[in-house]
């Protein structure tokens, strides 16, 4: 089956953030019919909610799967409800021990009412934008433009590579 590669963005807000980040990572890198190929360093950013809440430790990690997407999500949140993932649908962008979004799968697009790849969220966040190019360079994502593009466009939050 051929591997596809997925960049997994990783955010956490409760807890021990930067503990709970490099576990998830090491969880990813155990995942059957998969590759962790690399992953970033550590981010922290401010929370962009209308919640008032922590800074959030952020990451992105590159995958090689043979999953379906809709498979990998189900692993993804297998892993998220092991750090304890609460999540209450009436609470948008609550604090979360963990949350392991799909932000590109290959390059699929899909969008159903489980599954938006790429994620609908990715140009508007700087967390996720910059984590990536730290491991992927510049390459261009379609419909969308190139990274650094998306970078350079992206609204501004502070941010600290750490
Ligand atoms: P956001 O997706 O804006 O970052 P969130 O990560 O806080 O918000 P969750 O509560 O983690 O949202 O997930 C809500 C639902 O989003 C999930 O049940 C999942 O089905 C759906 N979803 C849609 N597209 C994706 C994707 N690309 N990655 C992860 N979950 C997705
Ligand atoms: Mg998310
Ligand atoms: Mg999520």
């Amino acid at each position: 089956m051929p591997l596809e590669e997925v960049y997994i963005g990783i955010g956490s807000n409760i807890g021990d953030s930067a503990v709970i980040v490099s576990n998830a990572i090491e969880r990813l890198s155990e995942l059957p019919k998969s590759e962790l190929v690399r992953h970033s360093s550590q981010y922290r950013s401010e929370a962009v909610s209308d919640i008032p809440q922590d800074d959030y430790i952020n990451a992105v990690a590159l995958l090689k799967t043979s999953f379906q997407p809709m498979e990998l999500l189900l692993e993804l949140q297998a892993i998220e409800e092991a750090f304890y993932r609460k999540r209450d649908p009436a609470l948008k962008w609550a604090p979360r021990t963990l949350d392991l979004d799909i932000i590109l799968f290959g390059s699929r697009s899909c969008d159903d009412s489980h599954l938006t790849v790429p994620h609908p969220e990715m140009q508007n966040r700087l967390f996720v934008l910059q984590p990536m190019f730290e491991i992927g360079g510049d390459f261009y994502i379609a419909g969308l433009g190139s990274l650094q593009y998306l970078i350079n466009n992206a609204p501004s939050i502070a941010l600290e590579r750490i």
